[in-house]
């Protein structure tokens, strides 16, 4: 079969689906807007390899977006599902899953003392913002450009992942009044945000931030004589009673056994952080925790209401509980040596074929910039070489790797990625390599 014929199931389920779906798909990026063509349509997932709808496989460098942290259906991750399956599906009511996860985040991440379950990272974000103001009695909210925090309709603004892929400012149907709520602050930027607490910090009730941004690409925060910028942040937050959210949807549990604060929590507490994707295994699962008190201003002892018929829910709570009892240090050791043997092999394949790029990560995430200096924000992010990026991503496709289909996003290892899976992206990277060279 040629590429062309083998994508006709895929093409026909497309076609389907934008009569039915908007775009023909649940999520946007999903719909390779950026990168042109059909979306694969999957029909399964074992291990580090994907298998649609037309019979080819491709080795996964997306995971999901990063669930898929110790692979695709991982026996014993599948198993504690389809054991918790046959005792009910959904209870809406307290199950024991529930306290066990929770206890696992809080024995690993230390600012946070309690935590609550929700169905997915925009919910947790959302969901934090209102305690923040709640706590503060504050409207303002500050974030970053390029750093993405789900749909939530008050950090939709300059945002990464879709946001940044389509270039889209922000979001239509976000009222006037909540974007007057929210100031978006260049990443990285001290000045821009010291003067901002100077002018309005009294109307500040919070600054949340990606720990490392990685929606923009991996964008890790740096250092300034010796104070990291999540540092700086907690410190210049607090000074004016405003709290810092970090988000660790993206990062949590991934970047190292204890998100990225395992990586650069020295010296500076979180209020509130975020959490999604890993912690739920493969299912819908996000969570948000912190600071006792805050999280005691919660319904039904306080007076922020925060519920969900879905929250907490048994299979999601086994799918992440079994994924935790795997995320051990030497889980952490396997993924951090994947991912350096993996950046090394796509350099040296694009520094043989000539194309200008930088690598960039995060503990064990990382992502590639098509550009030469390295990136520190969105405005460097979004000046790279798109159209070579759309070239290398098909080159791959077309070899049997599935990488994110946009510039701007991650690239997502597991535990399943072993050296033979290695090999065929080691085989894969010479020809798309030349293809991204060849303007
Ligand atoms: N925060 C961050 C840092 C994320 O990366 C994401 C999703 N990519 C979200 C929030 C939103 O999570 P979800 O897609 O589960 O709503």
């Amino acid at each position: 079969m040629t590429p062309a014929d083998a994508t006709t199931v895929s093409a026909d389920l497309f076609s389907r689906a934008q009569q039915v779906i908007p775009s023909g798909v649940n999520s946007p990026v999903r719909a390779f807007g950026s990168v042109g063509g059909t979306p694969p349509f999957l029909t399964s997932a074992q291990g580090a390899l994907l298998h649609d709808a037309d019979g080819r496989d491709y080795v996964d460098l997306v995971g999901s977006w990063g669930p898929m942290i110790l692979g695709h259906a991982h026996e014993p991750v599948v198993e504690a599902v389809r054991d918790a399956a046959g005792r009910g599906l959904s209870f809406g009511a307290p199950q024991s899953g529930e306290v066990a996860l929770a206890e696992e985040v809080v024995s690993r991440i230390a600012p946070v003392e309690q935590l609550r379950l929700v169905n997915s990272g925009t919910e947790a974000t959302m969901s934090a913002l209102r305690v923040a103001r709640a706590a503060t009695d504050r409207d303002v909210v500050v974030k970053f450009a390029g750093c993405y925090h789900g749909h939530v309709d008050a950090l939709l603004a300059e945002a990464g992942s879709g946001v940044a892929t389509f270039a889209m400012p922000g979001s239509a149907g976000v009222t006037a009044a909540t974007a007057r709520d929210t100031v978006v602050l260049p990443y990285g930027d001290r000045a821009a945000v010291s003067a901002l607490f100077a002018a309005r910090g009294g109307e500040i009730a919070a600054v949340i931030t990606e720990a490392a941004p990685a929606n923009m690409g991996v964008v890790p925060p740096r250092e300034e004589d010796g104070i990291g910028f999540n540092r700086f942040l907690a410190e210049t937050a607090h000074a004016s009673g405003a709290l810092l959210i970090s988000d660790e949807v993206l990062t949590g549990f991934r970047a190292s056994r204890e998100g990225y604060y395992g990586v650069d929590g020295e010296g500076w507490t979180p209020d509130l952080m975020t959490f999604g994707k890993v912690i739920g295994g493969g299912l819908p699962v996000g969570a948000f925790g912190g600071r006792k008190d805050l999280m005691g201003l919660l319904a039904p002892a306080g007076p922020v209401y925060q519920a969900g018929t879905l929250s907490g829910n048994p299979l999601a709570t086994a799918a992440g509980l079994a994924t935790f009892a795997e995320l051990d240090e030497t889980a952490y050791a396997t993924l951090a040596s994947t991912s350096r043997a993996l950046q090394q092999m796509v350099a040296d394949a694009l520094t043989t074929a000539g194309v200008p790029h930088v690598i960039q990560n995060a503990g064990t995430l990382f992502s590639v910039f098509f550009r030469e200096q390295p990136v520190t924000g969105y405005d460097d992010a979004k000046m790279q070489d798109t159209e070579a990026f759309t070239r290398f991503f098909h080159a791959m496709l077309d070899a049997g790797v599935y990488l994110p289909p946009s510039a701007f996003e991650a690239w997502f290892v597991s535990t399943a990625h072993t050296p033979e899976v290695l090999d065929r992206i080691a085989d894969a990277l010479p020809g798309a390599a030349k293809a991204a060279a060849s303007a």
